[in-house]
Formats: structure tokens, C-alpha cells, sequence
């Protein structure tokens, strides 16, 4: 919490120097960009490292640098060799850690694409990535080492940068959050499309709190990245395409479910451009989607729930929220019932204090009836029950949310929370 009573300019003065130079301490204004394989089955997974790359910009966060503004289903953390130090920490999910929860995954091992941005070493460091089960307890892990003068690490980012133009820019990338909107199954004649549905996608998102009022912490850069073929493709109608970053429909054999395994065709086509966090959209009308924390949001651009998609699939891919809606009486396997998720826009009430308690009226009922006022649906904060695919045992902040339904107007006001600190923790110095 700040201190009010420190003039803000001394605040600035005490703490501005100390952490810019933490940074330069130990990392050069560039990306070190890790490319990791996830093996494995339902049983037994492994982490394997594919290829190391150098991008030559640096885009995310120079504060806060060892801190985890969220858990995630992963974890990567690199050391300074020589000291031992933790200098920089980060979380994520994965594609593979949801396979894993599919009957394919009894029986066949996969191996998965994962690729993510740290900050370039100076000195030779130590990286260590963690997979985490659903009882929050590692089940698989690498430690390796990087030596930042290594011939084989790909320097990328230097040529053939993909064409882009920024559709919002406030500031400079150390200060703000880096989005780029990436092309997928749009031909090189079909860019003006793209450009459009770029801009369609920032209003959207800027017309959801708190991404209106905080609207100047971002920076968005729509990217034109050309496909061979127009459309994406749908194996469930046998139609294949050659698209940007090979992203298909069927994911898991579900029909709604478009995701891309090709991760770092996505990667290769940004390396340039500074970002951060990814929102790919895809040149069709049929109607689907998918958002992975501090992966990537992959939608589709021509359905009519379009905007509520786009912005709820970003909730997952920025915000590292879950899903409120529930389908089935059965437990989840994402979600044991004696462990709290990580998520903050659910709980099993396991350690409810850790989520929205305090914003919880005193007296409210455990569960809460579902309101049906018009005003009260969207708003009034309780402990609703079904919630993360389940109807039973987890519980939800609202009766209806931009994370339950493409209905809902908004995010509710516990998922506003949420991302809120998460912009603050991006873009705040202390
Ligand atoms: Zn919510």
C-alpha cells in the first residue's frame, strides 16, 4: 500500500533510482525469448528445451521483477549464477496442462510448443521452469542454463520485420502494457479487413472497465501477419488451410474450441515488434475461441458475439481469469474442492480471504440466491455456487459476468478488481 505522506516527489526520488538500476544491474534492454517443449500424458510429464532466442527489445516490466502478481499453472523463475539471486519471476498456463484433463491424455503422450519473454541476461543465469498439477504441487520441471553470449541463442528481430501499425499508443514500452493483435487466416489483399477488425477489438476492450479508465497504460499494435490461404481451418468439416500460425478448430476434438499448437509460428512473426501479450484473430465467422494466461487469446472475428468473446477470452489471456460458468454436477478436475484456486474470480472457500470477502455485504446468505433484478445481476457481490465448469462447491462473485456469459454488459466488479491490480502491478513502480 502507498504511503500517503510521503510528498511524491521524494517518494520518487527514494525509490525510482534503486529499481531502475536493479534492472540494469542485471539484465540488458532486450528479450530472451525461451521455446520449450511440455511432454508428456495424463501420468507423467517432462519440460524440454527447444531453442533460445534474442529479441531486441525489452517490452515488459522493470519493477517488481522477482514478484508473481498471480500463481498460474506454471512458473518460471531465472537466478543470477553467480549469487544465487532470484531476478526475475513470471507465471503462466498452458494448452498442455489442459490436455492433460482430456481421456486423449490416458492414453497417448503429446508434446506441446511453449514459448516466453524474459528480460536478457548480463551474466550467465539459471532458468528453471515448473509445471503445477490441480493440487497447486509441481509435477514437472528443468533447470537450465543460459549464457547470454551463447552463438547458438537465434537473434531475431533484426530483418524482415512483419508489417504493423499501432492502433493506440501512450507511452513508452517500459511504462505501458504492450498488446499486439496478431493476423491469422487473412490473405496479404484482406489486410484492410484485419486493420478494421484490429480496431474493432480496441474498442471492445476499451469499452470494458477497467481497461477504459486505465486506458493509458496500454500501448496496442495491430501486426499483418499474411496467410496463404483465407479462413482458418476446421477438421471437424475436413477443411485444412495454410494459415499464419496453423490454428484450427476442434481443439480436443471440441467443436467451438480454435487454438493454434504452433506457438512459435507466433512468436517468429512478432520478433520486431515490443509485446507482451497476444491477441490473435481469426479471419472466420465461425463462432469460437480460446485464452491461455500469459499465452494467447485466439478468436474469431466475424461471429456477431465477437466483442464479448474477444474481451472474455483476454479476461483468461491477460487476466488469468477463470471461467464462472458451469455446466456439469461433476467435480472438476481443474478444481479439487480442498484447495483454493489460484483464479480470482472463483473459490471453493477454502481460504475465501484471499478472494473478494471484504467486498461481500455482511449477512449475505453462503450461497447466495441468484438475483434477478436487472441492476442487481451484474453487480450485487456475493457467493454464488456453480462456477469453473462446475455446479457444485465452487462459487462465483456475481450472478452474471463478462467471464460467464457474452450477454452480460461487463466484467463484474471482483473481475474489475482483479485486473486492476494486475495493470497497477505491470505498470506501477511500488
Ligand atoms: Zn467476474
Amino acid at each position: 500500500m502507498k504511503n500517503l505522506f510521503i510528498p511524491l516527489a521524494l517518494s520518487a526520488a527514494l525509490c525510482l533510482p534503486v529499481q531502475a538500476q536493479q534492472f540494469d544491474d542485471f539484465f540488458e534492454n532486450k528479450t530472451l525469448r525461451t521455446d520449450y517443449i511440455f511432454t508428456g500424458d495424463a501420468h507423467k510429464q517432462e519440460v524440454y528445451l527447444d531453442e533460445l532466442s534474442a529479441l531486441p527489445q525489452w517490452a515488459g516490466r522493470k519493477h517488481h521483477l522477482n514478484e508473481l502478481p498471480l500463481a498460474g499453472n506454471g512458473e518460471i523463475t531465472m537466478k543470477d549464477k553467480a549469487s544465487g539471486q532470484v531476478i526475475y519471476r513470471t507465471s503462466f498456463s498452458s494448452l498442455f496442462q489442459e490436455w492433460l484433463g482430456e481421456e486423449e491424455a490416458t492414453r497417448v503422450k503429446k508434446g506441446f510448443e511453449n514459448s516466453f519473454l524474459l528480460p536478457f541476461p548480463k551474466k550467465e543465469v539459471i532458468v528453471t521452469v515448473e509445471l503445477k498439477n490441480a493440487h497447486h504441487q509441481v509435477c514437472a520441471s528443468l533447470t537450465h542454463e543460459v549464457r547470454p553470449n551463447d552463438i547458438l541463442i537465434h537473434q531475431r528481430g533484426n530483418a524482415r520485420i512483419t508489417p504493423h501499425r499501432y492502433l493506440h499508443q501512450s507511452g513508452n514500452l517500459e511504462d505501458c502494457i504492450d498488446v499486439a493483435i496478431l493476423a491469422e487466416g487473412y490473405t496479404e489483399a484482406e489486410m484492410d479487413l484485419f486493420y478494421k477488425d484490429a480496431e474493432a477489438t480496441c474498442e471492445a476492450l476499451f469499452n470494458h472497465e477497467p481497461f477504459k479508465k486505465l486506458k493509458n497504460r496500454f500501448n496496442i499494435v495491430a501486426v499483418a501477419s499474411p496467410s496463404e490461404d483465407s479462413g482458418v481451418s476446421i477438421p471437424g468439416q475436413n477443411e485444412w488451410k495454410s494459415t499464419a500460425v496453423s490454428s484450427h478448430f476442434n481443439t480436443f476434438y471440441s467443436d467451438r474450441y480454435l487454438t493454434t499448437s504452433r506457438v512459435k509460428s507466433i512468436h517468429n512473426w512478432l520478433a520486431g515488434i515490443p509485446y507482451e501479450h497476444i491477441i490473435i484473430l481469426a479471419n472466420t465467422d465461425t463462432y469460437g475461441g480460446g485464452g491461455i494466461y500469459n499465452s494467447y487469446t485466439l478468436t474469431t472475428a466475424h461471429h456477431p458475439m465477437f466483442k464479448p468473446v474477444v474481451v472474455h477470452e483476454f479476461g483468461h489471456s491477460f487476466g488469468g481469469l477463470a471461467d464462472e460458468y458451469a455446466y456439469t454436477d461433476a467435480p472438476s478436475p481443474l478444481y479439487p474442492y480442498h484447495i483454493e484456486p489460484w483464479e480470482q474470480n472463483i473459490t471453493t472457500l477454502v481460504d475465501f480471504e484471499s478472494k473478494w470477502k471484504d467486498m461481500v455485504p455482511e449477512g449475505t446468505p453462503v450461497p447466495t440466491p441468484v438475483k434477478t433484478d436487472k441492476d442487481e445481476i451484474f453487480t450485487s457481490v456475493g457467493v454464488y455456487e456453480g462456477a469453473g465448469y462446475t455446479l457444485k462447491g465452487i462459487y462465483r462473485p456475481v450472478t452474471e459476468c463478462r467471464m460467464k456469459i457474452n450477454e452480460a454488459p461487463a466484467f463484474c466488479p471482483v473481475c474489475q478488481r482483479a485486473l486492476e491490480r494486475l495493470i497497477l502491478f505491470y505498470t506501477e513502480k511500488e
